[in-house]
């Protein structure tokens, strides 16, 4: 073996896979020599013709560094989040394959098992992209029940290239331009060079994306292997005609006599044609085509990606994402000079098994399929391949499916296909049998009708890019100008939303901010959802650790909250397994009733893990109880402000550094107009955001909204916050202990603590706050206190005319469920779902308010719940809350707790089961007797399967790295405090400012 690093690749072929080839290579790999010779993709390489994309898109585009500006909005790409599938099986209705998950599990049964049993509406009908495409709608994945799905694109492929290009040239690939002549091999068969019309180029690896000719692969051993007895179909036709003007964002694909007809609706051009069988409709015209795949797409230094690989026809849109798979792949294990069969070997065994199972996932369509034409009585009695052949066994039996590693389709992908084509298996799973259907078919029809009214509310199309600046979505109402008042967290939270949401072209965002004001500077602990937002930002979770010095928080430990010397656990995710449809607290509490048993923070994975300060990242598929670990975050407020306006001036937010001294509004409708600065300059917009702080610089300073004093629930309206040296190596939680007139947090990250005490001052003044809170803590103070004032309440109209309040602008409940980061990313996802036009119709306006004041209300009662429930009369500050009238909604569910154990979750309510029951059983809420129905339920049974779930809780925790281990290996933060890496030196790209290109083309 050499052992010398390749330095130069030669990509041939200029379509979407070729320059997609070069800009992977080039971006990631830097020091390689990159060169393309641009060849204008042949008619039959479907992978640059096929507009329709699988969502891996995106993740491609979000690892070259490509802004959602520039590979989606300006290359005028339109949203797809499925297909729908009409006429496949004669006599079942139409169906819908939309990626993402079907339902929930159920009972730790897949959704699927008891759909079978009990579904009486359609399998898409509980998938949320499919309710969204159903309607003609789409929505970023946001909140439940609107979460868990992907989306694709429809490119405009000459855009799509262009771009790619463009950006392929800005990272310094070379171009060569011509057709290819030759190709000149070595002794040993490998290729020295390819020669062109301009000239020779030369390379240590070749990368052949020239369409199936594979026109550097074919003339090296090996050949494809032929797939048409599988997939007959050997004509596509290709049509376009303009856009429609509301693409949909479902494509359809009908079968025909013999194959399959389509649409694809993007937001420039809508897309349609046929692929069929010639041996069974000999009719003229179509691309002709080969169905099959190169066993060996990677022969000495020469690798096929793309339709130079693999040919099959487009059904399911797979072209594209096999070629960018095998970009990745090739990414992933570049080899040395010698291209060693060891690393060859694994990527064409790799490259055959994803390939494999794509084909067999086309297949699927046909053999399920049942129509009476000769062409698919020929596909139902066609011989399956064995792996197919094993999966469909499989499924028939008990309505499982096999994994295999190399799977481009998710198993909810193929059920969709499965059910949605009439395929029952002959049993189903025995757990599921055993399990009463009644709460299971209602909580099915709640989960169907929240999906379908969700869907409803959504906007037609909402953020389908349809949007160059002249696209058919943007007309004379569209917002054009955004201007966010404030950069704390609440301001570039909402920044760096709206630069990957309303980036349609059109809509400019600017944000204000004072640095002589400053933040409020706290805020350091969050709750699960956060990961969401992460989620729909794109946001790598190791690199937001190690720019936030953030920590993992399994929960939070309340000490001294029910009587002093108490403490207890809320932890996130779940308490046990429910059985039977019987929910695990009540089982629980009718086994303590019986005799002593661990509290019931022992059978939550997160607090038994959290207990031991272990952490491991729960992989949603895994075998063990460590998916059933949630978790969020603690981080430096600071630094997440400021990884944010990275993240939103990248996505092109303008800021504007300055002090607003004046706002003026409209005199015809009050809406405000513009904000001028201390230096004169004068900020107009169509929309506000004020991000203002507790001041509520335009929603109550400007507009006087008003706003709800909750003091009387919430005394608390002090706070002093001070961080200290960690004590040790931080905590997977957070802990909040109860104090004489208040409560202390203690928020551990990376590189220090944050520390601090809420209290109200109509019980203790603030030097005997500062005192208390700097007698607590665990390490040496590492700046000076700062005190902080609030009044808990919200603003009585979050949006108000033109004005959109978030963060403490909006209103404040004190951190002790640390909430308050929460509403501002659920003000964000409600804003993007409702975000009006210039009429700004009131109905938005009121549903927007509506949402956020139950929100509210909700955690307002929660928190309440902690300050009530306590038998603690050791100060006058306790004796006032245990004995205060509370909300009468929150009254209501502490008699219903104390009574039968029961917690119903009302409306689209935060704090669900296992809060409730955390927080009342941890101070003394203790219900009189449990559910009739968990006396129905077997109680040796019941009694075994507790303690086989505390084993399981214990045996996992036992093996997760500790806590520390585990951010040292995914997130840990360069050096106490030291300041992020400078940004890689290439300037940033633009694919508006590259057009025209400028001319860096090189010379032979
Ligand atoms: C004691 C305490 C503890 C907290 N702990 C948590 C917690 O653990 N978890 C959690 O989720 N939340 C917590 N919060 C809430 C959290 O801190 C806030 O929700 C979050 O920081 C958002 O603040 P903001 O961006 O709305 O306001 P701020 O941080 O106050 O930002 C206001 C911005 O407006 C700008 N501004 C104001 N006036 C002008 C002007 N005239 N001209 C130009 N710019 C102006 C300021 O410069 C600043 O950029 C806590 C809050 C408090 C008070």
């Amino acid at each position: 073996m050499s052992g010398a690093p390749i330095r130069s690749v030669v990509v041939a072929g200029g379509g979407i896979t070729g320059w997609a080839a070069a800009a992977a290579l080039k971006r990631r790999l830097p020091h390689l020599d990159v060169a393309i010779l641009a060849i204008a993709p042949p008619e039959d390489a479907f992978a640059d013709r096929i507009p329709a994309t699988l969502p891996s898109v995106l993740a491609f585009h979000g690892d070259l560094g490509l802004s959602e500006g520039d590979a989606i909005v300006r290359t005028r790409a339109g949203f797809r989040l499925g297909t729908r599938f009409v006429g496949w099986t004669q006599g079942l209705p139409d169906y819908v394959h939309s990626y993402g998950a079907h339902g929930q599990a159920i009972a730790g049964s897949a959704f699927h098992q008891h759909w079978l049993r009990t579904g009486d509406a359609a399998f898409d009908r509980y998938a949320p992209a499919a309710a969204l495409g159903r309607e003609g709608r789409f929505l970023l994945p946001g909140e439940p029940p609107v979460d868990g799905y992907e989306y694709g694109l429809v490119l405009d492929l000459s855009a799509q290239t262009a771009m790619l290009r463009a950006f392929a040239r800005h990272l310094g690939v070379r171009e060569a331009a011509g057709d290819l002549r030759g190709v000149r091999h070595r002794a040993d068969g490998s290729v020295e060079a390819i020669e062109t019309e301009a000239g020779t180029l030369a390379a240590d690896l070749f990368v052949d994306a020239t369409g199936p000719a594979a026109r550097l692969r074919s003339t090296m051993e090996g050949a494809r292997t032929d797939w048409r007895r599988w997939l007959p179909c050997d004509r596509l036709a290709i049509e376009t005609v303009p856009a429609t003007a509301a693409p949909a964002s479902l494509d359809t694909v009908e079968a025909a006599a013999a194959g399959w007809r389509y649409r694809i609706e993007g937001a420039v051009r809508t897309t349609t044609g046929a692929c069929w069988s010639s041996v069974h409709d000999p009719r003229p015209g179509g691309i002709a085509f080969a169905a099959g795949s190169h066993a060996e797409p990677w022969a000495k230094n020469v690798v096929a990606i793309g339709d130079a690989a693999t040919v099959v026809e487009p059904l399911e849109w797979t072209n594209l994402h096999l070629a960018l798979s095998g970009i990745d792949r090739l990414v992933t294990m570049m080899p040395d000079r010698d291209c060693a069969p060891v690393e060859t070997a694994e990527f064409n065994r790799q490259a055959r098994d994803e390939a494999t199972r794509v084909r067999d996932f086309l297949l699927l369509h046909y053999v399920t399929a049942r129509r009476p034409e000769p062409f698919w009585r020929d596909m139902a009695a066609v011989e399956l391949p064995d792996t197919l052949a094993h999966t469909l066994t499989q499924f028939a039996e008990r309505g499982r499916l096999p994994f295999y590693e190399e799977e481009t389709f998710a198993r909810d992908s193929w059920l969709a296909v499965l059910l949605g084509q009439g395929v029952r298996p002959r049993r189903i799973d025995p757990m599921v049998e055993a399990i009463d259907p009644a709460p299971i078919i209602a909580g099915m029809a709640r989960h169907r009708e929240a999906l379908a009214a969700a869907a409803a509310r959504a906007h037609p199309c909402r953020l389908s890019s349809g949007a160059s600046p002249t696209g058919p979505l943007m007309n004379e109402h569209t917002i054009r100008q955004v201007v966010i008042v404030g950069g704390g967290t609440a301001g570039w939270m909402a920044a760096a939303a709206f630069s990957r949401f309303l980036a349609n072209g059109v809509t400019r965002i600017t944000l204000v901010e004072s640095d002589e004001i400053g933040t409020v500077g706290v805020g350091e602990a969050t709750i699960p959802p956060i990961l969401t937002f992460n989620r729909m930002l794109g946001i790598d979770e190791g690199e937001f650790l190690r720019e936030t010095a953030g920590t993992f928080k399994l929960g939070i430990e309340f000490v001294d909250w029910g009587g002093l010397g108490e403490r207890y656990f809320h932890p996130f995710g779940f308490h046990g397994r429910d059985l039977q449809g019987v929910h695990f607290h009540q089982l629980w509490l009718r086994e303590r009733a019986r005799h002593p048993i661990p509290d019931i923070s022992a059978w939550s994975m997160s607090a038994v893990a959290a207990g031991m300060g272990k952490f491991g990242r729960p992989a949603p598929d895994a075998q063990s109880a460590v998916k059933d670990l949630l978790y969020a975050f603690h981080f430096d407020a600071g630094r997440y402000a400021a990884f944010l306006r990275r993240y939103a001036e990248r996505g092109g937010v303008t800021r504007i550094e300055g002090k607003i001294e004046g706002v003026e509004t409209r005199a015809q409708d009050g809406h405000v107009a513009s904000v001028t600065l201390a230096d004169g300059q004068r900020i107009e917009g169509d929309l506000f955001v004020d991000c203002s702080g507790f001041r509520g610089l335009l929603i109550e300073e400007a507009l006087k909204t008003g706003y709800d004093d909750w003091t009387r629930w919430l005394p608390a309206d002090r706070a002093v916050a001070v961080p200290c040296a960690l004590p040790g190596e931080p905590d997977p939680f957070t802990r909040a202990t109860a104090r004489g007139s208040g409560w202390q947090w203690r928020i551990p990250l990376q590189h220090r603590m944050g520390n601090g005490l809420v209290y109200s001052s109509r019980f203790m003044d603030d030097d005997a706050a500062e005192a208390e809170l700097l007698a607590n803590l665990e390490g040496e103070p590492l700046a000076d206190p700062r005190r902080i004032r609030f009044t808990t309440g919200r603003r009585r109209q979050c949006w108000n005319k033109n004005v959109v309040a978030l963060g403490l602008s909006s209103g404040f409940i004190e951190p002790l469920e640390s909430t308050s980061i929460h509403f501002i990313q659920s003000g964000i996802a409600r804003l993007i779902a409702l975000f009006p036009d210039l009429r700004f119709d009131p109905i938005e306006r009121d549903e927007y308010n509506r949402q956020m004041r139950d929100l509210y209300e909700d955690v307002r009662d929660f928190v309440v719940l902690h300050y009530k429930a306590t038998r603690r009369s050791d100060t006058p500050f306790w004796n006032h809350c245990r004995t205060m009238d509370v909300p009468e909604s929150l009254q209501r569910k502490i008699d219903l707790f104390r009574a039968k154990g029961r917690v119903f979750r009302e409306g689209q309510e935060l704090f669900a089961t296992t809060s409730w029951v955390a927080v009342c059983l941890g101070q003394h809420i203790v219900p009189e007797t449990h559910e009739p129905a968990a006396d129905a339920l077997d109680e040796e049974k019941v009694a075994a399967a507790l303690a086989q779930m505390y084993e399981e809780y214990q045996a996992v925790a036992q093996r997760l790295p500790t806590h520390a281990e585990f951010i040292a290996k995914s997130g840990a933060a360069s050096p106490l405090a030291a300041p992020r890496p400078a940004e890689p030196a290439l300037p940033t790209f633009s694919f508006e400012n590259e057009t025209p290109f400028a001319d860096r083309n090189f010379s032979l």
